[in-house]
Order: structure tokens, then C-alpha cells, then sequence
């Protein structure tokens, strides 16, 4: 819906501008006459300046000032303001202003003649033209990262010396961001006549940036918001070949569609399952600043049709522990409590046995988990919620690492290359969380995850065994999530409906 409303707004915009054009420029030059000020908005047009400037014989300055907030859009044009300064015969003059349709359409010739400015007018363009010396020379440059550059080099491109690169890395914590720089960013900056730094932007992502800004003379760095809208978009479509092709007909991004199998990969099996005839329908925000949309946001809500078999699911921040989950409409989380796979393997090279020859050992022996074969290296993630109990070597396991689950489940990780940092026997990990990497130490034949799984301490086949849901929306909660979902979820319904309508003979 929002596409169509913007090409609307687009079409409209253009028509009226075609209906209309001696207005808009009869109207334009008027302005011009009484105030004085040219305004460009264009590259095309304020090439045209000096042109004017010369005609006019008055000096011209060229200012470009970014609105904060605003300039930091990439691609974003700036505005380009021409002030006459100090008009030296501001009764008499002839300018000729040649200009071109915003489309560069044939060009028009408008011939002007300036008009004697009563008191008041001619002080208020003085104050105006006031202003701007004050400011002086300053202009904002862009300073495009390449490949290998650092601050230092970057600097040393722009003429800005040294001692201003110390003062702003002493300018505040937030200017930590600028010691990781990557190419293809880009810095802003505005120096003074005499090329001290007045003040530098660095897009951080797409909701902040870090502004130092010099204050009674000293550089002062902070981390800043940009202001972002939130609009609600949504999608429908149905499979004919793969969930990718539906998707991109749909216009989904690739970001979403991968969302949306996360959200119900646990019940849906994205490779195995997906059938021609299946449907989905999604509400999704998406961000927009100043106007521009600049990504994705949170899928709101959900529903995938999977051979006949209809799921949904709800987005809801749950109170108790501050954190978003995807819930079906009663309130039961959509995922496990458990990965089916703690990682991504190219073959499963042992299944769970209670016999079985060891390559090594030269022995029977039973074996209780599962061997995942994957490249040396490759991220191991926590199978669940829990706590680190045991992270060393043991034995023929070599580098292990146990998680207890609440009282009833373990899970084991063997034959590890190294472990994540900065994790501890006792520490917390989440689902997913990376608790170390692929390899062979211990008694291996090559680079695989040995995984075992417990239930009261007795070993399961992970491949099998029934794994419980993630907790659903806690009792006290209930109402909350009701009211908070009701809305986003009859959307949901209205999208539905008009899909089954639209498909439907
Ligand atoms: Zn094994």
C-alpha cells in the first residue's frame, strides 16, 4: 500500500509542476525580486550563479550549511544557498537568470529587473547577509574512507593537521567509534578559514551518529539519534518453485524472508517441507529518516500457510525478561527450548548408538550423542538458555564444554578446537550464543561436533527426542499480551482475507 501511495505522490507532484509552469516560475522570480536571495536546490541551477553573479556585479557567497540530521542521509543533495553580498547598485540591475525545468527540459529565459527595496526590506536583507559573515567561510566536506586509511591519513588528505586529530580522540568517549573505520564511510567535517576543526559527523548506523562539535572552543563528542519513523508495511505470496522466488515477487527483501523461516523453522522445515500452493502473509515495519526508507524493521506478525496447515505467529516484548519473542495467538513461544542442531554441518558422520566400533579405540562402543561433520572453525552454539557447568579437556572428549538447562537437560559439546572468549564455568548463554568452535582435539578422526543430550542425566538421541517449547507468555502477563497483539494481529486477518479473496475464483 505504501508503494502505491508513493507513486501516487510522485505522479501528483509532477503533474502539477507541468500544469502550471509559468506560475511556479513567475511566482519564483517575484520571490526573488523582493527578497533578493536566490535559492538553487539543484546542481543545474546553481552552476548558474556566477553567471548571475556577474550580470548582477555583486559578490556571491555559496553556503552550505547541513540541517543536523539531514545532511548525514547518504546521497542526500545539499542545498546550495547563493546570497548577494554587498549589492553595490542594488536599484539598477538586469539579471538575466537562466534556468532549466527540474527535468532539464528545454530551457526558459527569464529576464528580471530588480526593484528598489523599501527600508525595512533592505535592513532585513542586511541582517540577513550579517549573519552569513559571521559564520564565515565555513563549509562542510565529505571524507570518503579507502581502503587502508586510518583518521591520521584521512586527516592528512583534508589538510586538517595532526594536533586536531589529537584533540578530537580526546574529545570523549564517543569518538571510540572513529578508531574503526571501514571503506566506503564517509566523515564530515567543517573547518574554519585557518582550518581548525569546528566540527565532524560519522554515521554510526542507521539510527545514530557521533557529532563532535566544538563548544566555547572546545571539541565535545557525543552520540546522537537520528529521528526515525517507523511505517508498517506488508506482504503476501504464495509458492510456486521457492519461498525466495515468492518472496522476491512479493517484494520482500531477503533479510525478511529469512526472518520469517527463523520464526517458524522450529515447526516448518524450510528445505524438506515447503510445498507448491503454500502461502504467506507478513507485517513487517520499515524505517524510514527524513522521508527515505534506509531498512527493514521487526516482522510484527506472521502467518505461513504450509501444506494446508496454517501457522501464525505474534511479536511481543515479554515484561519479565524485557525481550522480543515470536508467540503463536494463545501465548505459546514459537520456538524450542532446544536447537534441533547446536551447528551447521555438512554431514551427520555418527548417529546415536548403543553399540558401535570405534575408529580409534578399536572397540564396540556405545555412542551416545551425535557426530556433526563441519569444517574446523566452524561457530558451536549453545542448544538452549542455560549455564556453563564444565569447560576444559576431558579425556577422549578433548576441549568440552557442558550447559545445564534448568534441573532436567545437559547438553555436551566435545572435540572443540578452542572455546568462545570471555565465557566462564558459571556464566549464562543464550540459544544460539557461540560457545566455541569446531575441531578434532581429543580422540577424533577429523574436524567434527560430538554432541550428547540428557534428560535426568540419561542420554537421548538429540536427533529424536521430543524437545520442549520455549516458556510461553507467563500467566500475569496474559492480558497484556492480548491487548498489545489484538491490534496487529486483526491486520494480520484483514491481510489474509484479502489474499484468500484474491485467489479465489
Ligand atoms: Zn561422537
Amino acid at each position: 500500500m505504501s508503494t502505491i501511495n508513493r507513486d501516487f505522490r510522485f505522479n501528483d507532484a509532477k503533474s502539477r509542476h507541468k500544469r502550471h509552469p509559468a506560475l511556479s516560475w513567475g511566482l519564483f522570480a517575484l520571490a526573488s525580486i523582493v527578497i533578493g536571495v536566490v535559492v538553487a536546490s539543484t546542481s543545474d541551477f546553481s552552476s548558474e550563479a556566477p553567471d548571475l553573479a556577474e550580470q548582477a556585479n555583486m559578490e556571491l557567497t555559496t553556503l552550505a550549511l547541513p540541517l543536523k540530521g539531514q545532511a548525514e542521509t547518504t546521497g542526500a543533495q545539499t542545498r546550495s544557498v547563493a546570497l548577494p553580498l554587498k549589492p553595490k547598485d542594488a536599484q539598477h540591475d538586469t539579471v538575466k537568470l537562466e534556468t532549466r525545468t527540474l527535468n532539464n527540459e528545454p530551457q526558459t529565459r527569464v529576464t528580471r529587473e530588480s526593484i528598489r527595496l523599501p527600508l525595512p526590506e533592505l535592513q532585513a536583507q542586511q541582517a540577513i547577509i550579517d549573519d552569513i559573515q559571521q559564520q564565515g567561510a565555513k563549509q562542510w566536506r565529505e571524507l570518503k574512507v579507502k581502503p587502508g586509511d586510518s583518521m591520521a591519513r584521512l586527516f592528512k588528505r583534508a589538510n586538517i593537521s595532526p594536533q586536531q586529530l589529537d584533540e578530537l580522540m580526546k574529545s570523549g568517549k564517543a569518538v571510540k567509534k572513529l578508531k574503526r573505520i571501514f571503506p566506503g564511510d564517509t566523515i564530515r567535517v567543517l573547518t574554519d578559514d585557518n582550518g581548525v576543526l569546528q566540527a565532524l559527523s560519522y554515521e554510526i548506523n542507521h539510527e545514530s551518529y557521533l557529532l563532535a562539535e566544538r563548544q566555547d572552543g572546545k571539541l565535545v563528542a557525543t552520540i546522537e539519534q537520528y529521528e526515525i519513523e517507523k511505517r508498517i508495511a506488508h506482504a503476501s505470496g504464495a509458492i510456486k518453485s521457492s519461498l525466495f522466488l515468492a518472496a522476491a515477487e512479493a517484494g520482500v527483501s531477503e533479510n525478511i524472508i529469512m526472518e520469517l523461516a527463523g520464526i517458524f523453522g522450529w515447526d516448518i522445515d524450510f528445505v524438506l517441507d515447503i510445498r507448491k500452493g503454500d502461502t504467506f502473509n507478513v507485517l513487517y515495519e520499515e524505517l524510514y529518516r527524513n522521508g527515505e526508507k534506509i531498512a527493514d524493521g521487526e516482522i510484527l506478525a506472521a502467518e505461513f500457510v504450509n501444506n494446508g496447515k496454517a501457522y501464525r505467529a505474534v511479536r511481543y516484548v515479554n515484561p519479565q525478561t524485557n525481550q522480543a519473542e515470536y508467540y503463536s495467538e494463545d501465548g505459546k513461544s514459537m520456538r524450542k527450548a532446544f536447537l534441533r542442531s547446536p551447528v551447521n554441518f555438512t554431514r551427520i558422520s555418527s548417529t546415536f548408538t548403543t553399540g558401535r566400533y570405534h575408529p580409534i579405540l578399536h572397540k564396540i562402543r556405545a555412542h551416545k550423542g551425535v557426530d556433526y561433520a563441519a569444517k574446523r572453525g566452524t561457530p558451536v552454539r549453545a542448544a538452549g538458555d542455560g549455564k556453563i557447568i564444565y569447560r576444559g579437556k576431558k579425556g577422549g572428549y578433548g576441549k568440552t564444554v557442558i550447559i545445564q538447562h534448568g534441573s532436567r537437560y545437559s547438553t555436551l559439546y566435545a572435540h572443540l578446537n578452542n572455546y568462545k572468549r570471555g565465557q566462564r564455568v558459571g556464566g549464562k548463554v543464550k540459544q544460539g550464543q557461540v560457545i566455541g568452535f569446531v575441531g578434532s582435539s581429543g580422540l577424533a578422526t577429523g574436524p567434527h561436533l560430538h554432541y550428547e543430550f540428557r534428560v535426568n542425566g540419561v542420554h537421548r538421541n538429540p536427533l529424536t527426542v521430543r524437545l520442549p517449547s520455549a516458556k510461553p507468555v507467563p500467566k500475569r502477563y496474559k492480558l497484556d499480551f492480548e491487548t498489545k497483539t489484538r491490534p496487529v494481529l486483526a491486520q494480520l486477518d484483514l491481510l489474509t482475507r484479502t489474499q484468500l479473496a484474491a485467489n479465489s475464483p
